[in-house]
């Protein structure tokens, strides 16, 4: 018979999001008047914008006519979109970037994952504590981990607390690591790097022979202009730093699936006998072998968000947002509770009250509010006593969602 990967039984069983959903389903069943408000699941409401979709449709007029036909396409991706990316995205902050260094993929959570691919197993890893749960998901399926202790720490990765005393900024391992993964503006915190903090690891990378893989998922959400919105902003960065970014939340593509990764070309490692190698050679090697790239209608999509009116419009959607996570933070805040992110990211980070655990909180809200989160918990250990709120609802929803909580912790 063959043998399964067994590293998959490692993972505990009742992943966040599914528990989250059986919950709401058995209260929802239960309470079928109810009118349940979902701000946990990270998920965008607003639709497409309309030069974006504009430029989707006409796209896939294209594909209609044989003089315009489009095909397999280049596994990177189409110049047409990095170009666009280079040119609005990153000089702007003054990052310098080849096409050959950009990657175009249908996502980041699979980059995140795949990623792993170009690194030896016997790589030390260190990740957020709580963190987004593919980074560390997937080292246990890739068989980097031993099993999970009680508290749900997987034996083999090192785990860097971010806590209300350190700001949610983890501090530098304390041990030597090999790759560090950093998400700022971080899910689920909210938690963003200043241009210092993110120096002080680039410098630790290069001190120490380390990679950072950097996700900034979240960068088109930061307001604070002296907020870094790529690594590469910092100096050093290219020698260190592999950094993901996604269209996801920036323009409303979670379901149109649309990512980037940058492997500058002179990032290295080396090889088991001691050589040093291009990473940017090994991620070609991989894309052009296991991936087909990205749609043509979703990369005409992608590259109309970097239009003028494109821009215009995607921009609205962000501060649509960020309104949102303006009006859950004051009006969180203004009920007495303690409340961090929202801000520089989408996401609220908010302290449970006295004596209730991240999944009491979560119970309490959904049965006495009718609001669903996501409790702390469920992103590591460390994110035990908080609970994240999305901030991509819609504005009514969000309204009542936090009129409700406000009168029920009255
Ligand atoms: N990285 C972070 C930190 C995220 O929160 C998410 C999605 O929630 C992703 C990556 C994945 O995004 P995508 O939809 O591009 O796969």
């Amino acid at each position: 018979m063959a043998k399964i990967n067994d590293n998959y039984l490692k993972l505990k069983a009742g992943y966040l999001f599914p528990e989250i959903g059986r919950r709401v389903r058995g209260f929802a069943a239960a309470h079928p008047e109810a009118k349940v408000i979902r701000l946990g699941i990270g998920d965008v409401t607003q639709p497409l914008t309309p030069t974006i979709l504009k430029a989707f449709h006409d796209a896939v007029d294209d594909l209609a006519q044989a003089s315009s036909f489009m095909g397999y396409g280049p596994e990177q991706g189409y110049d047409f979109l990095i170009e666009a990316i280079i040119e609005k995205s990153y000089k702007p902050l003054g990052v310098e970037l080849k096409n050959t260094e950009m990657f175009i993929s249908d996502g980041s959570k699979c980059d995140c994952a795949n990623i792993l691919d170009i690194f030896a197993l016997d790589n030390t890893v260190a990740i957020g504590d709580p963190v987004y749960p593919v980074y560390n998901d997937t080292n246990v399926m890739i068989g980097r981990t031993g099993e999970a202790d009680e508290k749900g720490y997987y034996q083999g990765l090192v785990y860097l607390p971010c806590t209300e005393e350190n700001g949610f900024m983890p501090a530098f391992p304390s041990q030597k690591v090999d790759m560090i993964y950093l998400c700022f503006p971080n899910n689920p915190t909210g938690a963003v790097a200043t241009k210092e903090q993110l120096k002080g690891w680039v410098d630790y990378a290069l001190a120490n022979d380390s990679i950072i893989l950097f996700d900034a998922a979240y960068e088109a959400f930061i307001t604070d202009p002296s907020i870094p919105h790529s690594i590469y902003e910092i100096e050093g960065a290219k020698k260190c730093a592999i950094e993901f970014r996604s269209f996801s939340k920036t323009a409303g593509f979670t379901g149109v699936r649309c990512g980037l990764v940058v492997v500058p070309e002179e990032l290295e490692g080396t090889t088991s006998t001691g050589e040093k190698y291009s990473f940017n050679k090994l991620w070609l090697r991989r894309q052009t072998t296991k991936f087909n790239g990205a749609s043509y209608p979703v990369q005409k999509a992608a590259a109309a968000v970097y239009s003028e009116e494109g821009w215009k419009e995607t921009k609205e959607n962000i501060d649509y947002y960020m309104e949102n996570a303006r009006i859950i933070r004051e009006g969180l805040s203004g009920a007495g509770l303690t409340v961090y992110g929202g801000v520089n990211g989408p996401y609220i980070w908010l302290k449970t009250p006295v004596g209730l655990s991240s999944w009491d909180f979560f119970d309490k809200l959904l049965t006495e509010c009718h609001v669903v989160g996501t409790p702390g918990s469920g992103f590591g250990p460390s994110g035990e006593g908080f609970f994240r709120l999305s901030a991509f609802g819609n504005r009514d929803n969000v309204i009542e969602a936090v009129e409700r909580i406000k009168k029920n912790l009255k």
